[in-house]
């Protein structure tokens, strides 16, 4: 049977999923950018309407503001991006099982002998594509071939919102006239290298004297020669959730933070990151860890283990916070905070080893188990609806005035 093999790429995900629950972000230019407040940092995702004056991904925001005075731009929202990113691979999996994340923003799915089910691969494309764009508001591009190289250099080729086939007949037209340097897995130093030996495009690579090659570049050429080709036998590797460690989640701040308070609705986000990662894996953890970096660049990592396993966003965040008071700095600032959950076991009934709190208080406190339903119901209302349709009352910013 012929292969079928998806690359679903997510455009402009950063500032995708800010658009998703900032629908005024829709029609102006905007980026998610490094530090707005202090108009420092890069460009770390553009919307179209910011690409039609120039701005681009890694730019100083110094020189997009210079190209587009106008430039909205956002803080980064790691813990939001991840729970996109998983809402959007968690959509994926109701096409194919066979699915391999290749970053945040995209994964490859093998759809082979779906097409009973989802019609003609183009067809299954459309159907995708419309669904993660009216339910989760992201847009993507999907390439398609028989195999993961081909299935990534297509996906490239038309954005966003694009449906590219490379069928191994469309490779001496849609292929070969790339630049070597645009080929996935070529980087700097080897376009370079090619260069010198009059490799231009992939076409020229694809044509190119193989001992030659090898002379050049070494043994590793033979695999790209055979891409340029279109030929790759590389697997999916298929993630196995029992592989799984630790489950954690951490997120720069926006500017340095001094007071333990400040950081309580970001931890929050993160328990329930942490949690419903957890819960979805079916993971409850005995160990709670969390992880603050200071703005001397120096960080620490304190853990608790706790009586009962659990995979709770309230317990994690109660526990998470109670350790973050114990070990928050006297002078410094805090730049990043992390939460993660570890020791994943059913059957672990641990002895309680504990900090303990001044005054002889336990970290831990067991937690009213009503927090356990709303997790649940969250859960269920995320799956149905997406992942930013529902969040806690503790997390709803004020909404922010207009300019
Ligand atoms: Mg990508």
């Amino acid at each position: 049977m012929k292969r079928v093999i998806f690359l679903v790429d997510m455009n402009a995900f950063y500032i995708t999923c800010e658009m998703s629950r900032r629908p005024e972000l829709w029609t102006r230019p905007a980026a998610v950018a490094g530090d707005p407040a202090k108009r420092t940092g890069i460009i770390l995702a553009a919307n179209y309407p910011a690409r039609s004056f120039g701005v681009k991904t890694a730019m100083t925001m110094g020189e997009a503001l210079r190209l587009c005075p106008d430039l909205m731009c956002v803080p980064p929202d790691h813990a939001f991006y991840n729970e996109k990113s998983e809402a959007f691979m968690s959509r994926l999996a109701c096409y194919s099982p066979m699915i391999e994340k290749n970053s945040i923003d995209e994964a490859w799915l093998d759809m082979t002998g779906t097409e009973h089910i989802f019609g003609t691969p183009v067809a299954a494309a459309e159907i995708i594509m419309h669904d993660l764009k009216e339910n989760l508001s992201l847009w993507c591009s999907i390439g398609i071939s028989d195999n993961k190289f081909l299935s990534k250099m297509a996906s490239d080729m038309k954005k966003p919102l694009g449906i590219t086939t490379l069928w191994h007949a469309e490779i001496p037209e849609k292929l070969w006239p790339l630049p070597v340097n645009k080929m996935w897995g070529i980087g700097e130093k080897t376009s370079a290298k090619l260069k010198s030996l009059t490799i231009l495009t992939i076409g020229d690579l694809a044509k190119a004297d193989l001992r030659q090659l090898t002379q050049r570049l070494g043994d590793f050429s033979v695999a790209l020669h055979q891409k340029a080709n279109g030929h790759d036998h590389t697997a999916l590797t298929i993630h196995e959730e029992d592989d799984m460690k630790s489950i954690g989640r951490s997120t720069t701040l926006v500017k340095d933070v001094y007071h333990v308070e400040e950081v309580r609705n970001v931890l929050m986000s993160l328990a329930e990151d942490v949690g419903k990662r957890a819960r979805q894996h079916r993971k409850k953890g005995n160990t709670v860890q969390i992880q603050i970096k200071f703005n001397d660049f120096t960080s620490i990592t304190r853990q608790v283990q706790l009586p009962t396993a659990t995979c709770y966003t309230q317990d994690l965040f109660e526990t998470a916070y109670a350790l973050m008071q114990v070990h928050w700095p006297v002078k410094k600032g805090v730049r990043l905070v992390g939460i993660s959950l570890s020791h994943f076991a059913e059957s672990q009934a641990h002895q309680m080893s504990i900090f303990d709190l001044p005054h002889n208080k336990s970290i831990y406190q067991k937690p009213d188990e009503s927090h356990r339903k709303i997790d649940e119901v969250m859960d269920q209302i995320r799956q149905k609806y997406g992942a930013d349709k529902i969040a806690r009352a503790s997390l709803l910013k004020p909404k922010e005035p207009s300019d």
